[in-house]
């Protein structure tokens, strides 16, 4: 690990007008959270056909106790990680102003990160497929499944993008802006292949930014847009970061 690079990318995280972070699976996996993709990930014990739109329609019942299983019982009880933390930190001291995250764990929330981009959605609320009503999670309970809207009976769906479905129009809308604004986007423990997520550093990229990518390996994005790339874990590396962006 050189350490210049890394002096390097935190002055330039000091002397940013903005500074974004683009997060995904990598950065939650020191917090026991599986990844969804490769050999052990979430999708070779978890049959992702139950997570399509049309099954999930056709039985709501059978696909809730997938979801509940995945995303409340495993997911939900991680904690966050020094990673996370560290990013809070950043924003906190006024040198980052945006994370833009592929996650649906709500830990940069937890780490007490302000401004996130949820891509991918969250299970911190969840929507009546009939009246189309959004409900905060911890006020349905998971005891019956599926979870019945409390207003007009229909079933709810978590605010997770299922496969098939689009990205929350507002969240891409805000996302894209603040790629575009940013003139430095962290891009941290993604291997940059889920689209449309994966666009964001390019957009940064094409509109000036420059790109520090922190991954334990190479990514879609290290040789042709990553400006900066600090190989490791997230862990290790951004709290290192976010020391020298403050004592430099
Ligand atoms: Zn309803």
């Amino acid at each position: 690990m050189a350490n210049y690079a890394l002096a390097n990318a935190a002055r330039l995280i000091r002397e940013s007008r903005r500074t974004i972070a683009f997060t995904g699976a990598g950065i939650s996996v020191e917090s026991g959270v599986p990844p969804f993709r490769g050999p052990g990930g979430l999708w070779s014990r978890y049959d992702p056909a139950k997570f399509e739109m049309g099954a999930f329609r056709r039985n709501p019942a059978e696909s809730w106790v997938l979801i509940k299983k995945l995303f409340y019982d495993e997911i939900g009880k991680a904690k966050p990680n020094k990673a996370h933390l560290a990013l809070a930190g950043l924003e906190e001291r006024g040198f980052l102003q945006a994370v833009i995250t592929q996650n649906i764990d709500g830990l940069h929330q937890k780490a007490g990160s302000g401004t996130v981009y949820e891509y991918h959605g969250t299970t911190s609320s969840m929507q009546c497929m009939k009246c189309r009503r959004h409900f905060p999670t911890e006020s349905i309970g998971l005891e019956k499944l599926p979870p019945l809207c409390p207003v007009c009976g229909g079933v709810l769906k978590p605010d997770i993008v299922f496969f098939s479905e689009p990205i929350p129009e507002e969240v891409h809308r805000q996302a894209t802006l603040e790629a575009r604004q940013c003139d430095v986007c962290l891009v941290v423990g993604t291997t940059g292949e889920v689209m449309p997520a994966c666009r964001i550093p390019y957009v940064a990229k094409n509109s000036g930014a420059t790109i520090i990518e922190i991954n334990i390996d190479e990514s879609a994005y290290t040789y042709h847009t990553s400006d900066y790339f600090l190989q490791g874990k997230a862990g290790l590396l951004l709290p290192e970061l976010a020391e020298q962006v403050g004592t430099g």
